[in-house]
């Protein structure tokens, strides 16, 4: 096999076998091979969005024990981390999304853990639409929903959600894997654009294991897709997996773009990193409140990033930076 015939095929917008997209992850992170594959993603990225890449800003409503027990989550109730449940006020809700908008994210995102009960989600959300411009784009990133709960997800102003069948979903989560392909049927039925990601990935991942998840993701006709590695959370079972360097990543951010059909221009990773946008990463994550990869209760003292610390990363790469809603969601 060729690599460069790989990268041709890529160029005339031709899809890649799972052999193919297998042999690219096999070179090592900083061997020629895997720069090359960075590099070719990283130019077909920034063609199929003109060069401008999109800041979205999560909020999240919560922060509570969860009984999923994701293990990559300090969340989770296994972990131990976070014992007591707390909530934001309406109030603070719509002061954070407006301060995403202010900064001029292209979508804000409303997170909750799966513990937070659905009505109040609604009404928050209704609270928070009510006082964002009407072209501001917003995104939920809930758990598993049934039809009707997506349509009132729809009803309450959103645009779309993020939902992901993480690596090893079911094992290192307490999620059925097919629960989540359920939900994202239910809110696509439901008119809702929805992104997704191949995570968080761990060294423990086969290859054979990231390749399936990167056809699992473009197979859902997505808003986006992307890939992002787990972050050690201290005191966790699963921190003695260990991490995968920035370089692994990109790596495999670039194997997602070129194993996602060419109709799919959003490619998200996270955390925000120079060498992910490099590899072709067009979509960066703020946060503000709790962060299912933080122990601090508010992000913003801690691992996440600001709208403006993002588009930073991104003048780091020589990219643009989109301006108005997200032209992955509209
Ligand atoms: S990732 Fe979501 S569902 Fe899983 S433990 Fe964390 S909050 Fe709960």
């Amino acid at each position: 096999m060729f690599i460069d015939d790989l990268f041709s095929k890529s160029w005339d917008t031709e899809n890649l076998s799972s052999q193919e997209l297998l042999f690219l992850l096999s070179h090592p992170p900083d061997s020629i091979e895997s720069l090359k594959t960075i590099a070719e993603a990283g130019a077909i990225s920034r063609k199929r969005v003109s060069g401008k890449a999109e800041v979205h800003g999560q909020l999240a409503l919560d922060l509570a024990p969860c009984a999923c027990d994701c293990k990559f989550c300090s969340f989770a109730r296994v972990n131990n981390i976070f014992k007591d449940e707390s909530r934001i006020s309406p109030e603070e809700s719509v002061f954070y999304a407006r301060q995403h908008e202010k900064n001029g994210a292209n979508a804000v995102y409303v997170m909750t853990t799966a513990q937070y009960p659905f009505g109040q989600f609604i009404e928050v959300s209704q609270e928070i639409r009510k006082n964002l411009n009407p072209e501001t784009l917003m995104v939920a990133n809930v758990g598993d929903q049934s039809l009707e709960r997506a349509r009132r997800i729809k009803d309450a102003g959103y645009s779309g959600v993020y939902h992901a069948r993480r690596m090893r979903e079911g094992t290192d989560t307490l999620i059925p894997p097919e629960k989540r392909l359920e939900s994202i049927r239910n809110f696509q039925e439901a008119g809702l654009k929805v992104g997704t990601c191949v995570e968080p990935v761990g060294p423990e991942h086969t290859d054979e294991e990231i390749v399936q998840a990167i056809l699992f993701a473009a197979s859902v006709n997505p808003a986006f897709s992307g890939a992002a590695r787990r972050i050690e959370i201290p005191g966790t079972e699963i921190a003695s997996r260990g991490m995968i360097s920035e370089l692994r990543m990109a790596q495999i951010v670039a194997v997602t773009i070129l194993g996602t059909p060419a109709s799919v221009k959003g490619f998200c990773t996270h955390e925000p990193c120079t060498l992910g946008t490099l590899a072709g990463a067009n979509l960066f994550w703020a946060e503000t409140g709790s962060n299912p990869r933080d122990i601090e209760e508010k992000t913003e003292q801690g691992r996440g990033l600001g709208v403006h610390e993002c588009k930073a990363v991104y003048r780091e790469c020589e990219w643009d930076i989109l301006q108005g809603p997200s032209a992955y969601l509209s």
